[in-house]
């Protein structure tokens, strides 16, 4: 069975293919950096990291980009054209903090979480603040062909241009009109216009520019320039929250069709959210939890990890400590399996060789047309926990056992949560060389000096090149 994804464009499951054989190029909404995300937060982040993997497993090499939203997104996001203060400089004013140390704080802090839940370093995560240029050009493109207009030293888009406007979260642009949706603006031509570049004094982060001395961009801008700049025009996969849909992804679908000529992305995916104790999280409820929250009652990062994707990626799950502890049961259960077959593979009572050989091969099988099935990981699951039974029951022969640890190891690096007990080589290394990747991007000299010398130690030899590091063994 080939891979099938459900496309929210399309609202239909199809065979996945790509532009480029062999190659996936997909773009992550990312987190807007004024807080520290909590954990409904991480639940589409996951399943980014396990779509990403299971790409992998299947043979793809996948460049992915998950940007960091420093500037632009403001308080209102609900309406396309967002109203209210830059997130960012709602929580730098309260901290009494410059913005730029702001978003440094909780970058960092987001990128500890995101490695200690065991999310694989994408190709790229860029910052909006380090793309502005290309914003500017992107928004002056829309100008120039018909599609945006400028009212003084702001710059909106003109949604009439894009008749298509709407078609992924099924909002007529006459439907915005008449709700209460769009923000009463007189500047606007349409009320469903909305602003790709916004001028005010006032504003902390600003830039001069073409449009003006003290503008900054819109949120959506953002994501249509970085991905065109690190992806190109179009690209595979592009996903985000189901909170993405409206506005964020239907304006950036709208600005890069019409900036590029071509549509931005082949294939959708949205994520549902996180429900904490059976409803929305919230402040008053005392539930908005974070990944130290998990920790401090306890559990594993992986614990969490497990939680977040162990439902289907586009059905509700519920997170609660009672969840909580059966999850860390069941991931027991799921330790075990590796140390029974280690047990074997260390010279241990087995059965006849050849014996559970159909056992093992139907456990491939379920997990394979499990995640097959737009990443199904509820059946993937299952297959994968019915090897236990067996390995209990001693109905394994050693050279099977032999092999269900090397798949084992296979499946567990797409779902990055189990322990099975022996880390391969090659996957200390690749973990080594991320870190350096990401302490170098961070300009943490230091640490990516330690990460080198610690490849240096295991006789590992590097070599940075255009298309990233290569190494091999001495
Ligand atoms: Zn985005």
């Amino acid at each position: 069975m080939t891979f099938h994804v459900y496309n929210s464009l399309t609202r239909s499951k199809a065979p996945f293919s790509t532009i480029e054989d062999g190659v996936v190029r997909m773009y992550n909404c990312g987190p807007t950096v004024y807080g520290r995300p909590h954990i409904g937060n991480y639940r589409s982040f996951l399943f980014a990291d396990i779509l990403r993997r299971w790409l992998e497993y299947l043979g793809y090499e996948v460049r992915q980009v998950m940007n960091i939203t420093d500037v632009g997104h403001l308080t209102d996001d609900t309406e396309a054209d967002s109203s209210g203060e830059d997130k960012v400089e709602a929580r730098a004013r309260a901290e009494k903090k410059d913005p730029f140390e702001i978003t440094r704080e909780y970058t960092a802090m987001f990128l500890e979480d995101m490695a200690a839940l065991g999310v694989k370093e994408p190709m790229a995560r860029p910052k909006a603040t380090e793309y502005i240029d290309e914003m500017v050009e992107m928004v002056e493109a829309l100008i120039e062909k018909g599609h945006a207009y400028r009212v003084g030293e702001n710059v909106y888009f003109d949604v009439t241009s894009f008749p298509e406007y709407g078609r992924l979260s099924g909002n007529r642009v006459d439907d915005l009109e008449a709700g209460k949706r769009v923000e009463v603006n007189e500047e606007k031509r349409h009320p469903a216009d909305f602003a790709l570049w916004k001028s005010d004094a006032a504003h902390l982060m600003k830039w001069d520019t073409v449009f003006g001395a003290d503008g900054f961009p819109g949120w959506h801008i953002e994501c249509s320039a970085m991905a065109k700049a690190l992806l190109g025009e179009r690209v595979d996969i592009h996903t985000g929250g189901e909170d993405n849909v409206f506005p964020h992804h239907e304006c950036e679908i709208a600005q890069s069709a019409c900036a590029n000529g071509v549509p931005l992305a082949e294939v959708w995916m949205h994520a549902k959210f996180l429900q904490v104790d059976g409803g929305k999280m919230s402040k008053s409820l005392g539930n908005v939890y974070t990944l130290p929250d998990v920790v401090g009652r306890g559990f594993e990062p992986r614990h969490l990890r497990f939680a977040l994707v162990r439902g289907h990626y586009r059905t509700q799950i519920n997170f609660t400590w009672a969840i909580m502890d059966e999850i860390r049961a069941r991931l027991e259960n799921l330790d075990e399996i590796a140390v029974l077959l280690h047990r074997i593979l260390d010279g241990g009572a087995a059965a006849a060789d050849g014996a559970g050989r159909e056992t093992l091969t139907a456990a491939i099988d379920g997990f394979e047309a499990g995640m097959n099935d737009d990443l199904n990981m509820p059946v993937a699951l299952a297959a994968l926990e019915g090897l236990r039974k067996p390995l209990l029951d001693g109905t394994l022969g050693a050279d099977v056992a032999r092999d269900a640890m090397a798949w084992l190891e296979r499946a567990n690096s797409v779902l990055g949560f189990i322990e099975t007990g022996a880390q391969s080589a090659d996957a200390e290394v690749e973990a080594l060389i991320e870190a350096r990747t990401a302490a170098k991007a961070a300009k943490d000299w230091a640490a990516a000096d330690a990460a080198r010398d610690a490849l240096t130690a295991l006789g590992i030899e590097i070599q940075d090149t255009p298309e990233g590091v290569v190494w091999r063994r001495r």
